[in-house]
């Protein structure tokens, strides 16, 4: 069960994913296994597809357990499109498990700006340093001890020890998920159905390009919304394909989206900025975001600021609406109600001076390492005290962290 927290203003939202089974659908062709001959067939038109489809990605041309390490830490919840520069970037401010473990937490979040899910970043340093504590830099290479690390679940456990060490060990992501089961013709099934059929299928001798063509089947053939059955390799195979003029089922999402509606404060005063200061159990602990509050249903945005602003500021500002930003994360979708206040001078005194604090307006944008809050930034607008427009960051920063 994994979790993350974002600090909301002093309210906490734990972000909750889980394992829960779900009720099987169709439990009589999951009685049904394939038989040794089909599943022979399967991997072996699955490893041909694979050898002239496959992307040519960094951690495929380059192998090493540390890079797929890197990789598959990064893929969690996150395309591959938008992991690609990040990786390259993050590879070359870390090549190997020694310079991750001799980092600073905060360099290490610098370079996961954007990424989201900076938990991740964290147990990463944390696995570098146990790694060099146990082994003196050494990999570990059995599943046992790479489970062990911090940040490592069972899939991305799977992975590594298949992908980086060429060993039998099944992955179960969503896109192996969703293969399994329209090629097997269920809806939904108990989240161990899947790890079974995942090793049974496991070709022996190629497990590495086996698990990487199983995913890529899923992200690039058998996708979501638009499976391309004329051109799957396991079509003659696949028991949703071969219900003619039937489009494939569709794979259940797990989840619900619940809207989430917040005041994203933006306290401006002579150049100045009110950042604060994210805590321990904070989204990002040890930086900066902007103050926020989190709105009960149907309330208005002007109203929540001018009371949060109340326990921020010795003064009572005007706010006005400077535009609005969505974001989601796991299934949670945020509607972030940009507010801004411009104060005339001189700057009133903040009250937490240990949460909050006003800092230089360019430097408080750099500080800023939440995509949130960077995206909330770039997206705001108003005018300032002489009616020019002063709001939104500079574009390449906007862009280097999306
Ligand atoms: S035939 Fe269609 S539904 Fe079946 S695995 Fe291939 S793409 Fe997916």
């Amino acid at each position: 069960m994994a979790r993350e927290f974002l600090s909301v203003g002093g309210a906490f939202f734990a972000f909750m994913e889980s394992d829960g089974l779900e009720s099987m659908r169709n439990p009589a062709h999951m009685n049904r296994p394939w038989d040794r001959a089909s599943v022979r067939t399967l991997r072996k038109r699955l490893l041909a597809w694979y050898r002239r489809h496959g992307r040519a990605l960094p951690w495929r041309t380059d192998p090493s357990p540390y890079r797929v390490w890197i990789a598959e830490v990064m893929l969690q919840q996150t395309r591959v499109r938008t992991v690609l520069p990040y990786y390259e970037r993050f590879l070359r401010r870390f090549p190997n498990v020694e310079a991750l473990a001799d980092s600073s937490e905060s360099d290490v979040l610098e370079m996961w700006a954007g990424l989201g899910y900076y938990r991740r970043a964290r147990s990463l340093r944390r696995a570098a340093r146990k790694i060099m504590a146990d082994s003196g830099g050494r990999f570990p290479c059995t599943l046992e001890e790479i489970a062990r690390l911090p940040g490592v679940g069972r899939y991305t456990a799977g992975a590594i020890h298949s992908i980086a060490f060429d060993r039998p060990a099944p992955v179960v992501d969503g896109n192996v998920r969703r293969v399994i089961s329209r090629a097997r013709g269920i809806a939904r099934a108990p989240e161990k159905f899947y790890w079974s059929e995942a090793r049974a299928w496991l070709a022996r001798r190629r497990p590495a390009d086996f698990n990487q063509a199983l995913m890529e089947l899923g992200a690039l053939v058998c996708t979501p919304s638009r499976p391309q059955c004329m051109t799957c390799p396991l079509r003659h195979l696949c028991r949703s394909a071969s219900e003619i003029g039937k489009p494939a089922p569709k794979t259940h999402s797990k989840r619900v989206t619940e809207l989430v509606e917040l005041a994203i404060l933006i306290l401006q005063c002579d150049g100045s900025l009110v950042l604060e200061r994210q805590t321990a159990t904070s989204f990002i602990p040890g930086t900066w975001g902007l103050p926020v509050s989190l709105m009960r249903k149907s309330a208005n945005p002007l109203t929540t600021a001018k009371r949060a602003a109340h326990s921020i500021l010795d003064a009572t500002p005007e706010f006005i609406r400077a535009g609005a930003v969505r974001h989601t994360i796991t299934h949670r979708q945020i509607l972030g109600h940009l507010v801004l206040a411009e104060i005339p001078p001189p700057r009133p005194p903040i009250k937490d001076k240990e949460r909050y604090s006003w800092k230089n307006r360019t430097d408080g944008v750099r500080k800023l390492t939440s995509s949130f809050f960077l995206k909330a930034m770039g997206k705001s607008r108003g005018k300032g005290t002489k009616g020019q427009v002063t709001f939104g960051i500079p574009a390449m920063r906007a862009i280097r962290v999306m």
